[in-house]
């Protein structure tokens, strides 16, 4: 079968042998539903990456400002290639002078839906692949920080690249006072900072808000 490989972007970017980045084929993490993750990676910039899973890879968008959760701010979102779904899980660090090189975060981790309209006529919203494709697709992901309605909307293409704006929807979700990005600066997984990420440290106890017993000991 000549069928192309989704994932041949992401394989020629990277050796992967040097980047301990996971390989096509290596286990997602284990939930039911489809998941999204937002990755916070520190490289030659700091920026947030959102990736769905969608067709058996996370379909992927760098976001330089990560996400908002005020519906009046709108996010510049670049669309990236496809990563393998084992991706999901990646914490570490890319060493220097590979692609990517810098600290990655699962800053955030969930499932997620389709939370478009079904077209008139139809039962159910058209399968998030075509959306994409078309240019505009609504989820709602229930992360830990990150919750509700998003919008994606392709604005520009040219060449390869693709730009798109990355928007929370007006929602019970939606709040214009938080700042997560700012706020909350732990891995939603390993509850390490990016410095103990980088330092391949265990995470400093986390602050309690009274209670003190969160059954660690070291
Ligand atoms: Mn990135």
């Amino acid at each position: 079968m000549s069928r192309s490989d989704p994932l041949e972007k992401y394989r020629r970017k990277r050796d992967l042998d040097r980047s301990p980045e996971p390989a096509p084929g290596d286990p997602r993490p284990e939930r039911k539903t489809p998941i999204f993750v937002i990755q916070k990676h520190r490289a030659s910039t700091t920026h947030y990456d959102l990736r769905l899973e969608v067709g058996g890879v996370l379909k992927s968008w760098a976001v330089p400002k990560g996400p908002s959760t005020d519906p009046s701010e709108k996010r510049l979102a670049i669309r990236t290639e496809d990563h393998p779904l084992g991706y999901a899980a990646f914490e570490g660090v890319i060493p220097e002078g590979e692609y990517g090189a810098g600290t990655v975060m699962v800053w955030d981790i969930g499932p997620y839906r389709n939370h478009n309209r079904p077209d008139e006529g139809e039962d159910a919203p058209p399968p998030l692949d075509r959306q994409i494709d078309d240019g505009h697709a609504t989820v709602w992901l229930e992360g830990e920080k990150i919750r509700g309605g998003y919008a994606l909307t392709r604005i520009r293409r040219s060449g390869d690249g693709e730009q798109w704006l990355l928007v929370k929807m007006d929602d019970d979700e939606a709040d214009a006072r938080r700042n997560p990005t700012s706020t909350e600066n732990r891995s939603a997984t390993s509850g390490r900072t990016m410095d103990e990420i980088d330092r391949e440290e265990e995470p400093t106890s986390f602050e309690h808000d009274g209670n003190d017993d969160d059954g660690e000991d070291s």
